[in-house]
């Protein structure tokens, strides 16, 4: 219902679309950082980064971190994969692997100034608003590191925890102004590993709220990235997908439709004044999308899709195998499968779903891919895993 009310609010003067092609559509809800109208999200957030409290550039360990996350992160069966054109053959089992996939930059980034600040920080006490990246491995050895994640009670960040002087890491993804705010009240150290795709996508928002347009956002309402970006935002929607879309327009809502329905109401010529599109999706997304055209175009049994269930670029991984009819498993570890020829992976949709005898007999051919959140040794220990359930088979 509050989607219908909230709607209301979409025929604004203009529309902004943040992906010209794949307009998504779902519950709309109001984030504000803050009841003050004469609040600048864009002001504050620049005063934010020049103080001396705030650090986004890391502690100068650069080199013998990323060396410490190669060691934990990187694989031995990947690395044969890309020496053999990313084609290999273990048995009568043959593997093959999206051109791009696994770690990307902005994440690679997040999790080397993650482990900077617990150096930097020994004795400090550290929190982080959300997980760095969406993967559970990752996340937990930060737990190890005594990283810690400020608790949540009834969906409510308890902020309460953090006391003066410690030190919050904000994710990969960013975090809403008004916990970027509460934090800067508090006079911590807070250290940002928001990826400046991320950043950039803010930006893009920030700019349609001062031309008075409607921001529509793709993405999931209640993830992170989509809290965060919206706070950034005037007036917007939300929208995740075409099915929730159908519910509240007769036709499909994509960002070509809103263009002609501009074009009707204003006039070609005019178009341009009521409607902006720009393209936000991140190079990285983009060529592990492309990369997993490229390998489902292969002959293959099955395929096996590595990353986090909370990661929306994994999901779209998933979904563009289910498309095609490939029988294709999402598991975000490793430990998804057996024992024996067993394994529990999630659908593109969300369903959590238990295989058993999930693997046939015979000469196989699987395909792989994974998240950007996924480093190369959790996909390759899923590849790991299948080739010893093969070979137990
Ligand atoms: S997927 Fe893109 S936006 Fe997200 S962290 Fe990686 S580079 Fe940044």
């Amino acid at each position: 219902m509050a989607f219908r009310a909230n709607f209301c609010r979409l025929p604004a003067t203009r529309i902004g679309v943040s992906s010209p092609d794949r307009i998504r559509c779902s519950k709309v809800f109001t984030v504000r950082c803050s009841a003050d109208s004469d609040f600048d999200p864009k002001v504050f957030r620049k005063n934010l980064t020049r103080g001396e409290n705030y650090n986004r550039k890391g502690f100068g360990r650069k080199e013998e971190t990323l060396k410490l996350i190669n060691r934990e992160y990187t694989s031995d069966i990947i690395e044969t994969l890309k020496e053999n054109g990313y084609e290999y053959t273990w048995g009568n089992v043959t593997v093959m692997l999206a051109e791009a996939f696994g770690f990307c930059w902005g994440v690679e980034k997040a999790v080397q100034i993650a482990y900077e600040a617990r150096k930097q920080f020994p004795k400090h006490k550290i929190w982080i608003t959300n997980e760095i990246i969406h993967n559970p491995t990752v996340n937990k050895r930060l737990e190890e590191m005594e990283v810690e994640r400020i608790p949540v009670v009834e969906g409510k960040k308890q902020f309460e925890v953090v006391n003066e002087g410690d030190v919050v890491i904000l994710p990969a993804f960013g975090a809403a102004v008004d916990e970027m705010l509460t934090l800067s009240e508090k006079n911590v150290q807070i250290v940002d590993t928001t990826c400046q795709y991320v950043t950039k996508v803010w930006n893009v928002v920030e700019k349609q709220k001062k031309g008075d347009y409607t921001s529509i956002i793709h993405g999931k309402y209640a993830h992170e990235e989509t809290v965060a970006t919206a706070s950034f935002a005037g007036k917007y929607i939300i929208v995740k997908n075409m099915a929730e879309c159908d519910m509240y327009f007769a036709d499909r809502f994509t960002g070509k439709l809103v263009e002609r329905t501009m074009m009707r109401k204003y006039g070609v010529e005019n178009v341009n004044e009521h409607f902006i599109s720009f393209n936000t999706i991140c190079n990285a997304t983009q060529e592990r999308q492309d990369a997993i055209y490229n390998l489902v175009e292969k002959d293959m049994d099955l395929m096996l899709v590595v990353g986090g269930w909370n990661s929306s670029n994994t999901s779209h991984l998933q979904e563009i195998a289910e498309e095609r009819g490939i029988p294709s498993y999402w598991i975000d570890s490793e430990q998804r499968i057996g024992p024996g020829n067993r394994i529990a992976y999630k659908l593109n949709h969300g369903e959590l779903v238990e295989k058993e005898n999930f693997l046939p007999k015979g000469p196989l051919r699987i395909g792989v891919t994974s998240g950007t959140s996924t480093p190369d040794k959790y996909g390759s220990s899923g590849v790991m895993n299948l080739l010893s359930t093969l070979i137990g088979n």
